[in-house]
């Protein structure tokens, strides 16, 4: 088991009171909180090697460089890449898929199509429109299920030699479901179509595995695993991202400028015009081996453990449903009370010290298919304990009452 006191000793944020009550941190879907290493590598970053990579001869930009190149690498291993050129150092999850889509739009014309879900975030939604307008293909979408479970047999039956695409999310961050990426991957593979798999979700859970997965493109964002906003990870094969035209033109990405004509610097850097996130890109990697640290077998028994508590706890409110009860599915939990608007729900835990996400969640099809406005989401992570859960219990229970 998880050393908690220790964990949650590594984050300092945790221990604080808000709105006059010990603060309970459920908003972990939305975005995770920093270890103390990762603030320390922030500042020890600034205070002792900050300069431009890739471009000086000079000793600190050679550090940059090299801490930026390590941690590339790091990142290489921790999702089982084949080559660190199939390491693209982006803003994020939204970044990284709007880069392949805008990119893949130029091999697509009438008549092909793109798979996507049901449940997809808008991120993996919107770029695909973009792209579907610009080329003239179609946008298909895998149903989903009550339970908020993929429909696997309406897949099969789309999926066919028109297929250029199939972009689905690892986990939902609406419902928590874990999807059958393999089978969907294996499937879209068999009429030659490329896969892109949304990892945003899943990264804090699971350690990804892209050369099993045989996904083509792999997509996360670094603020929900510990890391600082502004950085994330596209994972593409290099087959793929050799093909792809790059995204933004600029420094850093070309190889001769002149005004004729400009070839381009090799993977990865071809997609990685101007100065990037050069500290972010670092800490990235000290908070992913912060995660490797603990263990993520750890951190998926302790969160399952969580779940499993705040599902039966939840339940035992009257009147209390939850959305997404998946077989498989991660500390993620949906919910509503009848006859109550979750917005409300949302503002009087605030004031109990108890930070839930309340809205859509940026998952609007979903909330259609239920024909709801939002829900309530609390959403666990490894830091988290039951009496936490207990206090949020608790403040449902108040808000329940002051609002009925
Ligand atoms: C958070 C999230 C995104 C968007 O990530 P950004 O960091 O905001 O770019 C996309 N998909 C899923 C499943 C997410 O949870």
């Amino acid at each position: 088991m998880l050393d908690i006191n220790a964990i949650r000793a590594d984050f300092p944020i945790l221990n604080q009171k808000v709105n006059g009550k010990p603060l309970v941190y459920f908003d972990n879907a939305a975005t995770a909180q920093k270890p103390k290493v990762v603030e320390k590598a922030i500042i020890e970053y600034y205070e002792t090697i900050n300069a431009n990579i890739h471009r000086g001869v000079h000793t600190l930009s050679q550090l940059a460089t090299d801490a930026y190149e390590e941690s590339r690498k790091k990142i290489q291993h921790h999702v089982n890449a084949k080559s660190d050129k199939e390491i693209i150092f982006t803003a994020g999850t939204t970044f990284g898929i709007n880069l392949v889509a805008n990119g893949f739009s130029s091999f697509l014309k009438k008549g092909d199509e793109i798979l996507i879900s049901a449940m997809e975030h808008h991120s993996n939604i919107v770029p695909w429109q973009f792209a579907c307008e610009r080329s003239g293909a179609s946008l298909k979408i895998i149903p989903m299920n009550e339970e908020g479970d993929l429909i696997l047999e309406e897949f099969d039956k789309l999926i066919n030699s028109n297929t250029k695409m199939v972009a689905v999310t690892h986990i939902s961050n609406a419902l928590g479901t874990v999807n059958p990426i393999k089978y969907i991957i294996d499937e879209a593979h068999k009429v030659g179509a490329a896969v892109l798999i949304d990892g945003a979700q899943a990264t804090p859970h699971i350690k990804p595995d892209v050369q099993a997965l045989d996904c083509d493109f792999y997509v996360f964002s670094g603020h929900k695993i510990c890391g600082p906003t502004g950085t994330g990870i596209l994972y593409g094969k290099e087959a793929w991202l050799d093909k792809l035209p790059p995204y933004q033109g600029g420094g850093e990405m070309i190889k001769t400028v002149t005004f004729e004509k400009t070839t381009y610097a090799c993977l990865p850097h071809k997609f990685e015009a101007g100065t990037p996130n050069i500290a972010g890109g670092i800490v990235l990697g000290y908070a992913i081996d912060y995660l490797n640290g603990i263990g993520f077998d750890k951190i998926k028994a302790y969160e399952k453990d969580l779940l499993d508590y705040g599902t039966k706890k939840l339940l035992e409110i009257e009147g209390l449903k939850i959305y997404g009860t998946a077989k498989e599915k991660t500390s993620v939990i949906s919910f509503n009370i009848q006859g109550l608007h979750p917005y409300d729900i949302g503002v009087i835990v605030d004031k109990l010290g108890v930070a839930v996400r309340t809205g859509h969640h940026c998952t609007q099809p979903i909330m259609d298919f239920y024909g709801i406005p939002g829900t309530v989401r609390a959403s666990f992570s490894f830091y988290n304990t039951k009496e936490e859960i207990d206090i949020l219990i608790e403040a449902v229970k108040k808000a329940k009452q002051m609002l009925s």
